[in-house]
């Protein structure tokens, strides 16, 4: 139990809540993004189980990323040590949180990364599943192929919260509700020491995602091939 106390996230108070909000700067999505939202909200809402399959593997390559900085200079994991991801459900919160303690994020990544479509293989995704009507085994080999990345969060969650500790920069908290995005320091200061901390706000109809044999089951299912642990656990209620 002492574990989940080190890594339940510390809420903010209402009081450092206010102070983010007044110190955010907010940003609008590029057009990229906002076609891709909408695509995955109107083509996967039967698939949408996959956000998980996403949020893990971005963990993943977060994790292989601070490793192999690591080989050539081994200080970069004395901000923490343990290389793992993290999920944990707060049904009575209605929330999700995914952590990992990979490479995490700059303001810059956040804004970057999380504010635009830098790779081109969602642009191919996106332009593939625009050409034709797709039938459902069509739609599931494309998702297997491509992966449709970090915005499937919206699938099952009508607000995102992303806490980002990368070790050259201080902790940010990026924010969305889909429309647009805000981005602040954390008022709580460094606590993630490095990584990432993802917290979903699980849509009423999405509900199940909070269950805790539902999150095995898709960890089962989705995770075999991830090659750092994957701890997870209910809150007691
Ligand atoms: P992809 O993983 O295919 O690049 P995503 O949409 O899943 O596309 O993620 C976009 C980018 O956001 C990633 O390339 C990465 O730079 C950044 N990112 C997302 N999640 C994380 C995370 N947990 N830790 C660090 N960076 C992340
Ligand atoms: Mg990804």
């Amino acid at each position: 139990q002492r574990e989940e106390e080190a890594i339940s996230p510390d809420e903010l108070s209402v009081a450092q809540l206010r102070e983010m909000r007044d110190r955010a700067q907010n940003y609008t999505f590029q057009t990229e993004v906002n076609r891709m939202m909408k695509l995955i909200i109107n083509s996967l809402y039967r698939n949408k189980e996959i956000f998980l399959r996403e949020l893990i593997s971005n963990g993943s390559d977060a994790l292989d990323k601070i490793r192999l900085l690591s080989l050539t200079d081994r200080n970069v994991l004395d901000t923490n040590p343990d290389l793992s991801v993290r999920i944990k459900a707060e049904p009575e919160k209605r929330l999700l949180h995914i952590i990992d303690s990979g490479i995490g994020m700059t303001r810059n990544e956040l804004i970057n990364n999380l504010g635009t479509i830098a790779k081109s293989g969602t642009a191919d995704f996106l332009s593939k599943m625009q050409d034709t009507e797709k039938g459902p085994q069509e739609m599931n080999d494309m998702i297997g192929q491509f992966g449709v990345g970090f915005y499937s969060a919206f699938l099952v969650a009508d607000r995102v919260t992303v806490a980002s500790k990368h070790n050259e920069d201080v902790q940010h908290i990026w924010e969305s509700d889909a429309n647009a995005f805000s981005v602040a320091v954390d008022p709580r200061g460094d606590t993630l020491r490095r990584g990432t901390h993802i917290t979903l706000h699980i849509k009423e109809e999405a509900a199940d995602y909070l269950q805790p044999d539902t999150i095995r089951a898709l960890v089962k299912k989705y995770s075999q091939f991830i090659n750092f642990p994957i701890h997870l656990w209910a809150s007691r209620t």
